[in-house]
């Protein structure tokens, strides 16, 4: 690997847990410091990681990201991007996790999203006596998707497919909707279409997906999530910012193409946000949104 892992596969995770006579749970606070030097922070210059564990057995990595030039609710939280890391790489469930510092109260809402969240153990690393305690310690009379959803719709991390496609009855045409000159190739639309139809957007039923390309050739994928409580929701751009940093994207300037896909008509849209978020990270990124019926 020629750039930073995000993600330790199990085989490796072992053998680092043996070698040093931790178990994998007891491993993850000693992470916390690698994870922080990832961190992205040209405002605060805060370094945050978060260190989590799921039932694989594989670890994944959180830092923070902040984009100066906008509002600081377009930041990513480490905690967000771990869950985010989860969730790109199809781990369906988070059983703990080592943070640098104590969860905001925004972080401990998002993860009210994960199935069972109040039984995820938390260790922050600047407070070990305390060693990992449960979520629910954190957070108690919790606001969740369980006061606004059935039991049977899928939560976060969990699999889901949303059913939308390029080829309903907007206009006809197989490209959908386009919304100035720049034609991405085929890959990135359809790429950007799996990441919507991965979005956990149960409570707006807007589910919306961004995919970027970088000066490689290299895609990133990002899936839009919902929080119950709305405000801590993360975008379909900073997911997909997630994937990039996580995948050894470089400079957020080799972006250099994106295509959000979102809900013909939806009621939460995401593309002037999405197009000024990405003017912003990269000039020369062009940008497309392609608008589906489910
Ligand atoms: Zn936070």
């Amino acid at each position: 690997m020629d750039h930073p892992k995000f993600v330790i596969e199990v085989s490796e995770a072992e053998s680092m847990a043996k070698s040093s006579g931790f178990t994998l749970k007891q491993l993850l606070p000693n992470l916390v410091v690698s994870a922080q030097t990832l961190a992205r922070v040209p405002i605060s210059n805060f370094h945050v990681g978060a260190v989590g564990v799921g039932p694989s057995g594989r670890i994944f990595f959180g830092v923070n990201l902040e984009f100066p030039g906008l509002p600081l609710h377009h930041s990513v939280h480490a905690e967000q991007f771990l869950v985010t890391n989860l969730f790109i790489n199809g781990e369906t469930n988070l059983d703990c996790l080592a943070v640098s510092a104590a969860p905001c109260g925004h972080c401990r809402q998002f993860l009210q999203e994960i199935r069972g969240a109040p039984d995820v153990k938390i260790l922050i690393t600047s407070d070990e006596e305390q060693g990992f305690t449960p979520l629910s310690q954190f957070l108690s009379h919790r606001f969740g998707p369980h006061d606004l959803l059935p039991d049977d719709i899928p939560l976060l991390l969990e699999p889901r497919h949303n059913g939308l496609n390029f080829s309903g009855e907007i206009n006809n045409s197989p490209t959908g909707i386009c919304n100035n000159g720049y034609h991405p190739n085929e890959k990135l639309k359809y790429a950007a279409l799996e990441a919507a139809n991965k979005s956990h957007a149960p409570y707006s039923g807007s589910p919306s997906g961004v995919a970027l390309i970088d000066s490689d050739g290299k895609i990133y994928k990002g899936s839009y999530i919902e929080s119950a409580a709305y405000n801590p929701s993360m975008g379909p751009v900073q997911a997909a910012l997630v994937s990039y940093v996580a995948g050894g994207g470089g400079d957020y300037q080799q972006v250099v193409g994106a295509v959000l896909v979102e809900k013909e008509g939806a009621v939460v849209k995401q593309e002037q946000t999405a197009k000024l978020l990405l003017q912003s990270i990269s000039s020369q990124c062009q940008f497309k949104t392609f608008f589906c019926t489910s």
